[in-house]
């Protein structure tokens, strides 16, 4: 495989055309932003923590048969991938209150509820990434019923792996955030990263957070929490 030309740059990667038409490489940036880029910052080695953690869990994912996008590492900050048809919509699964459930709902954060949450999000930032229904969806043309229904299907089932991993590393996963794609046979394929910065983790032990959210809310020390992250989720999978 070889990488050829950038063909997308967005705020935190860059997507590499490769020799192989059904393949791109991935390279994740140590460029952050939240709240629609209103706060910026560069965090030294971020790409290569989040490649590495995402990485992890998406090769972990691969041998508990999900469908994900992920191929291989390339390098300290890179990602061979498949190439997809990207479908416009996030899912976000919550198995504790938290971030904007928590603000939307008034509830506290740190609430488990009985059951599984899946919030169904349109990507559209001009909007303000609304939340929707299975109907909309359906409606505007971005996804059948059955794929609803399969997209949740897999959601819970990542969400299942992803709990039994990070709870050997000591972390609760809180919430995440997925994307999905189609592949060229119309399966739909698991084609995001899952790393701190797009799942919340908490410290099982002490309730630290060690996401995304100690940049969003300025409680310092992201770099080392996302490397402690990573060098837990090594000695999981030893
Ligand atoms: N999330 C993400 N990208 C987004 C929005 C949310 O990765 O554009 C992740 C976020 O890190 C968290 C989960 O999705 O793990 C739920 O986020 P929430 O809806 O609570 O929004 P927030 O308050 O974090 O903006």
């Amino acid at each position: 495989m070889r990488e050829l030309e950038l063909i997308y740059e967005g705020k935190s990667k860059q997507i590499f055309k490769t020799d192989s038409s059904d393949r791109v490489v991935i390279r994740f940036k140590d460029d952050t932003s939240a709240f629609y880029n209103i706060k910026r910052a560069t965090i030294a080695n971020k790409g290569r923590l989040t490649c590495d953690i995402s990485s992890m869990v998406l090769e972990y994912l691969n041998c508990h048969n999900i469908n994900t996008h992920f191929i291989e590492r390339v390098g300290d900050d890179g990602q061979l991938c498949r190439v997809v048809e990207h479908v416009p919509v996030e899912v976000i699964v919550r198995n504790v209150v938290a971030g904007s459930m928590a603000k939307r709902l008034g509830m506290d954060e740190g609430i488990v509820p009985k059951n599984t949450i899946f919030d169904l999000v349109l990507r559209r930032s001009d909007l303000g990434d609304p939340l929707i229904n299975d109907h909309h969806a359906v409606a505007m043309g971005l996804l059948s019923y059955d794929e609803l229904a399969k997209m949740y299907e897999m959601s819970a089932a990542i969400n299942k792996h992803l709990v039994e991993l990070f709870d050997k590393a000591g972390i609760t996963v809180v919430d995440f955030k997925i994307e999905f794609g189609r592949a060229a046979d119309g399966t739909l394929v698991l084609a995001d990263e899952l790393s701190p910065d797009t799942c919340r983790l908490w410290d099982k032990a002490t309730g630290e957070r060690m996401d995304k959210d100690r940049f969003r809310r300025d409680l310092g020390r992201v770099r080392e929490t996302y490397e402690e992250v990573a060098e837990r989720l090594h000695n999981a999978l030893k």
